[in-house]
């Protein structure tokens, strides 16, 4: 990354990031003009201080690392924000190790995505499941919607109640409302004199950025921890309003033989290879193209159609994307399974019979067999 050059290593006064002007979603980042600017302070920190507004920046997996290794030390309430919607793709795993003795309050975020008939005990056992299975130990799991302020309140209370006189550090993976999280938290929580403080965190030049609540205590808000192995992070950007659904999924049901084969969009392709004849349900956002045919044609169909007849991402965009690789997945007879494809969303088999299936989806991306979340 080109860092600013003319001037020697020029650091954010409210950060300590090391500022740089190429890449606007990456800490540090301010335009080339913002640097006459007195203080100097990046992008990121000048939207809390001027607008009470939380950016997203994005950091990779081994700074985000580095970052976490140093929660340990301190004395905080860990806040991880998972997103519903692609919970086994923004699970930070690993989480716990990084935290030490700190506890962990797990925010799960988007609930206003999945249909309103959702029974909230089920879905927080199964929640409580899943991050079981991944290791990790929490304090409690609060279920909201930044975005619809929905189950806000319990955020709030669930700070309160856990946090004490610690200082509360908001981790989480790229697109799962972090930012959007923050904002309300500054607005509702903090008694921010649109002052931003200049501590740093002890011994490194981080990008946390320290929002100071009244008691002296901060709230830190990290980079958001990108993860290529959900759809959202290796899509076009222009593509990522269609990929993230924005009102409740709407379940589309297919009825199929096996030899069928369905596409979502050009993203994915799903073959019944063999089986019963069942219902498969598909939990994508609203704007994804389903297209049906049959197992034999599509190989030909994908060739001639794929960023066109069978929908975006574009022929130029889909090569630079990973290629397919394939997914042979076995569905157990007698339990409910979701075939879960990180960032796009899952496809419910209902179990009656079992199922033999195989998914293409680009090189990388968690493709997954989990117990269904509805
Ligand atoms: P960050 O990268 O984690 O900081 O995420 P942002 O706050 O920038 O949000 C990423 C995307 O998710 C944006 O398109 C938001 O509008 C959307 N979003 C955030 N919170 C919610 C929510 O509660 N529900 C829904 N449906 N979308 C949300």
């Amino acid at each position: 990354m080109k860092e600013l050059e003319h001037v020697k290593a020029v650091h954010c006064a409210g950060c300590g990031i090391l500022l740089q002007s190429e890449q606007s979603d990456a800490p540090g980042y301010l335009p080339e003009t913002a640097l006459k600017r007195e203080p100097v302070i990046c992008q990121r920190c000048f939207r809390i201080r001027n607008y009470n507004e939380a950016s997203s920046v994005a950091v990779d997996q081994d700074d985000f690392l580095k970052l976490l290794g140093g929660i340990a030390a301190t004395n905080s309430l860990v806040v991880h924000i998972v997103d519903l919607y692609d919970f086994e793709g923004s699970l930070i795993s690993g989480l716990q190790r990084f935290v030490g003795q700190n506890p962990v309050l797990l925010v799960v975020n988007k609930v206003d995505l999945l249909p309103k008939s959702m029974n909230l005990n089920r879905l927080r056992n199964w929640i409580q499941q899943q991050a079981k299975a991944e290791g990790l130990r929490t304090v409690d799991i609060v279920l909201c919607s930044a975005k619809r302020n929905i189950g806000f309140e319990h955020v709030i209370e669930a700070l309160d109640r856990y946090r004490g006189d610690r200082d509360v550090y908001v981790v989480g993976a790229t697109n799962v409302g972090k930012s959007t999280l923050i904002n309300r938290l500054i607005n509702d929580y903090s008694d921010l004199e649109r002052e931003l403080t200049t501590s740093r965190y002890p011994g490194t030049t981080l990008d946390a950025i320290h929002i100071p609540l009244d008691d002296g205590k901060s709230i830190i808000d990290t980079p958001g921890i990108v993860y290529t192995s959900r759809m959202t992070e290796i899509v076009p950007r222009s593509f990522l309003g269609s990929l993230l659904p924005d009102k409740p999924i709407k379940p589309l049901v297919y009825q199929l033989n096996d030899g069928q084969t369905l596409f979502i969009n050009s993203l994915v392709r799903f073959d019944f290879v063999e089986g019963e004849r069942q219902s498969f349900t598909l939990y994508v956002s609203n704007a994804m193209n389903v297209h049906r045919t049959k197992l034999e044609r599509a190989d030909k169909l994908y060739e001639e159609h794929r960023g066109e007849l069978l929908g975006a991402p574009s022929k130029e965009e889909l090569d630079e994307m990973p290629p397919w690789t394939r997914h042979s997945l076995r569905i157990p007879r007698g339990v409910k399974k979701d075939i879960f494809i990180s960032g796009l969303g899952w496809i419910q088999a209902n179990g009656t019979t079992g199922a033999i299936v195989d998914l293409y989806a680009p090189k990388g991306i968690k493709v997954m067999l989990r117990d269904s979340l509805i």
